[in-house]
Order: structure tokens, then C-alpha cells, then sequence
């Protein structure tokens, strides 16, 4: 599953019958379901790789619970469910977070995008799990507003002198920025973490240890505690380390590899009625408040609900129903797979 960074897009609004937010398990198996019953749908998802929470958090730890799949990883569960729904090839906008939804007067959603994509769509499909997974910022008011800040697998930033770059963190993300600017000889390298301790391992750790022996890398233990800035510029971080006292550390790129959380967002602000910040639904068709919008999977509460994916797999078969019984403002016969010509058809089997 490729990394794609984020780069701005602008373009006319895009139109789908649906548009599902989140492109985690649940997300995937809706396009599915919703491309058995004959739908088109767009799926976009703030990560720049599908899979939810089973990439993100657990790829390569071993599955139990899934019917028919006695045991399979979180990321093969996720390669197969590529798999299952490649006949509809839904159109994916991977790395692009949904900021906006606008009711239409003539019915119907306009949807953007963080990076300036619009869809409009007469049906939301939320598989928006336990929220957008956005990189962890350091705590510090104004600092991502100014210029020289940004986070690992963004574009680095390209000062034109010769910057003291910090790097803050600890893990494996540390070390693609680690070698951009290790490959530009004038720029001082400080890596910035709370502990002495660093969270890698085997030829990883090695490589790091011989970069702060070498002294091309310097290591300062601590936590940001404040930021000197100059004409919307970053200059320096304020450190408070574990003994004695504050200190100044230049710095004029600062690289944030703190890791992903999730944030619920602007879908909690969009009006719909919440309960335990997850959004109510029905359980005929999981429709959520608002006609139009389903939610499904992690992200949804109705008594009994379980955060589990076979739950979510089960919601997406009757939202897909609702959103089809919608559209043809009647009843959707039931068809099976093993059985119906139209739907052979739609899989192309
Ligand atoms: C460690 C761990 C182990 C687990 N093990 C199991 C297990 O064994 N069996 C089981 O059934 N379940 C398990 N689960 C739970 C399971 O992973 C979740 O139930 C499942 O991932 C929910 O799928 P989802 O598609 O609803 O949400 P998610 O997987 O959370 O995916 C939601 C996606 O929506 C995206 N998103 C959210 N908001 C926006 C937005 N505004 N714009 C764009 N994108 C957005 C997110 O980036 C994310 O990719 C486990 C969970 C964890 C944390």
C-alpha cells in the first residue's frame, strides 16, 4: 500500500451517488456492498494508504474474528478487501481530510476536502472509525502556523540558509527526514525527545547511535516548552530538561515525527445527533438524524453496538440497502451472489 503525500488539489466539484468517509475496513466493504447493488461511490481518507486502524495500528498482527478467515493479518484483511471490491474501482482520494459538508437547496451534499477537492453527492456514507488519524503536533500555540514547521512525510521545508534543523521524536519516522538532511552538509541536526531512550531497534538504532557519535547529530533531552519566532518565521525552541534549567535550542526547521491520533474533527460539528462522541443511528439502515447520511462501522452508537469489523461489515450490507432504497425510492430486492446473472455481471465473474 503506497505513501502519498499531501499535495493541494484543485478541481471542479466531483459528483457520486455516494461518498464514503474513511477508507478503513467498514469503508472498503461499503464500497463493495454499495457496488453490488449498482452504485458509484468516491471513498476518501485523510491517510495516505487504506486500511483504517488495521494498517495503521496493528498490520502485521494476526486477526481471529473474522468469518470464514481463521487467522489473517490486519494488513492481508485489507489487501483482500482491495481485492473484493477491484471490480467497482472506486475512485480513492487518499491523504485528503473532509473538512466541509454543505446541505444543497435542491437536496443533497456538497463535501470538501482539506486540500480544495468537492464532491457533491446525494448520499454521505461516514466509516470515519474513531476519527481522522492526523500527525501529533508539539503543544505549542502558533507554532504550526509559521513558516519551517512540518511533519514527517511532508515536503521539508528549503530555507535558504544554512538551518539548524531539530527533529522531535523518537521511532522509525525519525529517519527518512534524518537522511533528507543528513544529505545537506551545512544544515546542524538535533534530535529532541523527553528520554535519553530512543524507540528504535537493530540496524535502525545503530545507524542513529553512529550519527550522535560521529557528532553530526546532537541529542537533546527534553520537552518544548515554548518557541521564539521572527517575522512569522520559527527560530528557536524553549527546553525544559528533565534536571536543571530552561534552555534555547536554535532552530529554524523543526520536523514533527510524533506519530498519527485519531481526532474526531469537523464531522462532530456537522449536526448530527451524537451520543458518547459517536453518531446515533437506526439499525434498519444505520441512517444517522439526517436523511442522506448513514454512518457505519467504529464510528457509529446504537444500543448494543460492538466496535468490532465483522459489526461493521454488517452495517455496511444494510446501508447500502438504504442508500439504494433511497435512490429508487422503492424497495431493493434481495439477490445472491451464487446465484443472480445481474450480479455475476457486476463483479464481472
Ligand atoms: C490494536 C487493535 C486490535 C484490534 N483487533 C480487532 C480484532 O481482532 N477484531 C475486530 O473485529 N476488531 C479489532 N479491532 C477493532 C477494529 O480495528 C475496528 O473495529 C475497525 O478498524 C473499525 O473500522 P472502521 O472502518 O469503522 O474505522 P477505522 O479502521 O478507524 O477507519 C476509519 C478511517 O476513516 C478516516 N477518517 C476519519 N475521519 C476522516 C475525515 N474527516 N476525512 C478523511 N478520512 C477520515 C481515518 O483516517 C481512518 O483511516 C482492533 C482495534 C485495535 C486498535
Amino acid at each position: 500500500m503506497e505513501r502519498q503525500d499531501r499535495q493541494a488539489v484543485r478541481t471542479d466539484p466531483l459528483s457520486t451517488q455516494a461518498l464514503i468517509i474513511g477508507a478503513g475496513p467498514v469503508g472498503l466493504y461499503q464500497a463493495f456492498q454499495l457496488g453490488l447493488l449498482g452504485m458509484d461511490c468516491h471513498l476518501v481518507d485523510v491517510l495516505p494508504h487504506v486500511g483504517g486502524q488495521c494498517v495503521e495500528l496493528y498490520a502485521d498482527k494476526p486477526i481471529y474474528d473474522i468469518a470464514g478467515l481463521p487467522r489473517c493479518t490486519g494488513r492481508e484483511l485489507i489487501e483482500r478487501l482491495q481485492q473484493q471490491i477491484s471490480p467497482f474501482a472506486p475512485p480513492m482520494h487518499l491523504g485528503h481530510q473532509v473538512t466541509e459538508l454543505h446541505r444543497l437547496e435542491a437536496g443533497g451534499f456538497q463535501l470538501h476536502t482539506d486540500l480544495g477537492l468537492s464532491i457533491t453527492t446525494p448520499h454521505v456514507v461516514l466509516a470515519a472509525g474513531v476519527g481522522a488519524f492526523l500527525p501529533r503536533s508539539l503543544p505549542l500555540e502558533g507554532l504550526q502556523s509559521l513558516s519551517g514547521v512540518c511533519h514527517a512525510h511532508q515536503p521539508m521545508p528549503s530555507p535558504a540558509q544554512a538551518p539548524h534543523v531539530v527533529l522531535a521524536g523518537s521511532d522509525e519516522q525519525i529517519l527518512p527526514p534524518l537522511k533528507h538532511w543528513l544529505a545537506q552538509p551545512t544544515a546542524s541536526l538535533t534530535l529532541l525527545h523527553r528520554r535519553s531512550k530512543l524507540d528504535l531497534h537493530g540496524s535502525d538504532a545503530a545507524w542513529v547511535k553512529q550519527c550522535l557519535d560521529s557528532g553530526r547529530l546532537r541529542l537533546v533531552v527534553g520537552q518544548a516548552i515554548g518557541l521564539a519566532a521572527d517575522d512569522g518565521a520559527l527560530q528557536a525552541l524553549h527546553i525544559a530538561p528533565p534536571d536543571g534549567d530552561a534552555f534555547d535550542c536554535p532552530c529554524q526547521v523543526l520536523v514533527q515525527c510524533l506519530g498519527l491520533s485519531p481526532k474526531l474533527g469537523p464531522l462532530a460539528d456537522w449536526g448530527l445527533a451524537m451520543s458518547k462522541r459517536r453518531i446515533e443511528v437506526n439499525t434498519r439502515d444505520f441512517g444517522t438524524s439526517e436523511p442522506g447520511i448513514h454512518a457505519v462501522g467504529d464510528i457509529n452508537f446504537y444500543p448494543g453496538k460492538r466496535k468490532l469489523i465483522m459489526s461493521g461489515f454488517h452495517e455496511a450490507t444494510l446501508a447500502a440497502y438504504g442508500v439504494a432504497e433511497r435512490l429508487s425510492a422503492g424497495p431493493v430486492t434481495l439477490e445472491y451472489t451464487t446465484a443472480s446473472a445481474k450480479l455475476h455481471q457486476r463483479l464481472k465473474v
